[in-house]
């Protein structure tokens, strides 16, 4: 396979807990579709949820995102934190503390990588309802190291925090 030119499918977690964060979701959709040979072709519904390690902060709304892209992991990561960063996230910002925009690679195809700058998937992925219901709107891919299916990974989630799904939508037919 000719993987310069292939067509990944790749789910994105997106977050945002300060300002609007309905159009700050909206944003990260429009910016993300700006990347080159990159398309965004369904978001989830938006969830309001608990912020978990540091509470006093305000909830979160969160969404997942599926993409197609022939960008390679690395190269759309650092697009994802320069998109952060253009939206106004401070580079050196606090690790559980608010944020205007948190952008993470949860699944990369089948694709597994340990790298502490990069890992696929996401090492949260399993331990995270603000994460697994949104993706579970899209798809039940099978997580590529624990073989087991996102719905199976939720009916197992230690994630005990309060969430809601919302009426909102992000993109028209989705
Ligand atoms: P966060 O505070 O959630 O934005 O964490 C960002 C850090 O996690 C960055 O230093 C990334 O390089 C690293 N990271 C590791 N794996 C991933 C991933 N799958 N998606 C996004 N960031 C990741």
């Amino acid at each position: 396979m000719n993987l310069r030119h292939a067509n990944h499918t790749i789910y994105v977690g997106a977050g945002s807990n300060m300002a609007n964060r309905l159009d700050n979701l909206r944003k990260a959709i429009d910016l993300l579709n700006q990347l080159p040979r990159t398309s965004v072709k369904k978001a989830s519904a938006v969830y309001h949820s608990e912020p978990l390690g540091f509470p006093a902060q305000g909830w979160f709304y969160n969404a997942v995102f599926e993409l197609r892209s022939e960008l390679n992991p690395e190269a759309f990561l650092l697009l994802c934190k320069r998109i952060e960063c253009l939206m106004g996230r401070p580079a050196d910002h606090m690790k559980w503390g608010p944020r205007i925009i948190d952008l993470d690679i949860l699944l990369y195809d089948n694709s597994t990588c340990s790298q502490k700058h990069l890992t696929l998937p996401h090492p949260e992925l399993s331990n995270r309802k603000f994460v697994l219901l949104p993706l579970l709107d899209l798809a039940n891919p099978i997580h590529p190291l624990l073989g087991k299916t996102m719905q199976e990974l939720l009916e197992t989630c230690p994630d005990t925090s309060a969430i809601e799904r919302t009426e909102h939508t992000l993109l028209t037919g989705s």
